[in-house]
């Protein structure tokens, strides 16, 4: 805007002893040609750095989008799951609403990458994190918390109705066939679930309470694999 201004006053003053000449046809060409070859200069210059400071917008947001997604799978990163949890969590205080933490690891995936390769293995975690973010809304999270752990955040479910949508994904990725350069390779997952409910627990540090109920899902997941894997259990006190 202010460039704008400025622009136009100076292209102004470069065009005004041109006007000068047409009205008084007293004529100076050297000066007329200097202003106008002037005037050309500043207005492609400023053309040229409106398109300088465009361009490092665009890449700014590009760097800010690659640290909220994880390359690889298309999932939010770890560090995206924290600030959209705390995010999710403090709205939830304001809003009495409860959440929903599902933790998902893939079981036994060490064999997977044995006896496919890794690059198979990165696969099967990208088609899996497609799969599971279409089975989820779009205010919910899905993240790769880490290499082959990912977090689901459901703002707003139920208790019971965060144990199905888990059930559903654990059945979902046990009956996919996921085929790498024609090879069958099926995979199952152990999950864990937490639940925050404001109204019971009134914890004020979002924080902290974030990093409990990503807890609480983590160790209800270990006790999935305890149990034998391929199965969802929600914690309770004294899991
Ligand atoms: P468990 O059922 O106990 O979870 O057995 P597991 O074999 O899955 O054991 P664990 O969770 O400890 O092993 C994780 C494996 O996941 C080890 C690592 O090689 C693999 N992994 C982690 N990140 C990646 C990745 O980005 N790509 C591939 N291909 N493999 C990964
Ligand atoms: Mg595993
Ligand atoms: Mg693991």
């Amino acid at each position: 805007m202010f460039l704008s201004i400025a622009l136009f006053i100076m292209v102004y003053r470069r065009i005004s002893p041109l006007i000068y000449i047409y009205q008084t046809h007293d004529v100076v060409i050297t000066d007329a040609i200097a202003a106008l070859v002037i005037s050309l200069f500043i207005f492609f210059g400023v053309i040229g750095l409106k398109k300088v400071v465009l361009d490092l917008e665009r890449r700014n947001i590009n760097l800010k989008n690659i640290s909220k997604i994880d390359s690889l799978t298309g999932a939010y990163s770890h560090d995206e799951a924290y600030h959209r949890g705390r995010e999710d969590i403090s709205r939830s205080r304001r809003d009495k609403t409860t959440i929903g933490f599902i933790m998902i690891d893939l079981d036994y995936f060490k064999h997977v990458n044995d006896h496919f390769g890794h690059l198979a293995g990165d696969f099967i975690l990208k088609k899996l994190s497609t799969i599971c973010k279409k089975e989820i809304r779009n205010v919910d999270t899905f993240a790769r918390f880490g290499g082959e752990e990912f977090l689901v955040i459901l703002p707003g479910v139920s208790n019971s109705r965060l144990k199905e949508i888990a059930e559903r994904l654990r059945i979902k990725i046990e009956k996919t066939n996921f085929i790498y350069f024609k090879k069958l390779i099926h995979v199952k997952i152990s999950a864990g679930t937490s639940f925050f409910d404001p109204t019971k627990d009134k914890t004020s540090n979002t924080n902290f309470t974030f990093r409990k109920y990503v807890k609480r899902a983590d160790d209800a997941m270990y006790r999935a694999k305890d149990k034998g894997r391929n199965r969802v259990i929600q914690w309770v006190t004294n899991i």
